[in-house]
């Protein structure tokens, strides 16, 4: 790893442990700063660019890197896309330790790919999964997973690649829950 590519990230918290972000054991890491502004958001400490903490991205993957049971990372915040030249080389690390990538953001693909940039381009062609859409809190809907609204969309997104059509996970995924 060359200095030149030890680039900060600034982190709003980490989640060692989830079962609730994504598939199997992950490592959730929350980014600070979201433009987003959803009305209900469950972060609202993310929003503000000027808080959090810096990070390096060697020092993320090596916490990472301590636990042998992750099945994958997942980045969420806060808008992990307003942070893309870092979680680019956090996430090529991610990918070549064999563990699986998701990501959440506030922007639609569509919105995304509409930007034309090398970095977006980069991580969301190394994603498995990305989770998109603002939260709309009049869409909340608590039986779904992975999501808070009815209208984000949980994309599979190496079928995505290969069709080059959206393609959702799972589409049978979301769970009646019983109380
Ligand atoms: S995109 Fe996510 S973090 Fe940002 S305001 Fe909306 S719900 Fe909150």
């Amino acid at each position: 790893m060359n200095k030149a590519a030890d680039k900060i990230i600034n982190v709003c918290g980490i989640e060692r442990e989830s079962i609730v972000d994504g598939p199997g054991f992950r490592y959730v890491l929350f980014v600070q700063g979201c433009p987003h502004r959803c009305p209900g958001c469950h972060n609202p400490e993310s929003h503000d660019f000027n808080g959090g903490t810096g990070m390096t991205v060697t020092e993320i993957f090596a916490d990472i890197m301590k636990n042998p049971h992750l099945k994958g990372v997942t980045f969420s915040g806060g808008e992990p896309f307003e942070q893309t030249d870092a979680l680019v080389d956090l996430g090529h690390m991610i990918r070549d330790a064999g563990l699986s990538l998701m990501s959440y953001s506030g922007y639609t693909l569509e919105e995304l790919k509409a930007r034309h940039d090398s970095s977006t381009d980069e991580l969301l062609d190394m994603l498995d999964i990305l989770v998109d859409g603002r939260y709309v809190e009049s869409l909340r809907n608590l039986t779904l997973v992975y999501r808070g609204s009815e209208n984000q969309r949980v994309i599979d997104m190496k079928k995505t690649r290969e069709s080059g059509e959206v393609t959702l996970y799972r589409s049978d995924f979301d769970v009646e829950v019983i109380i």
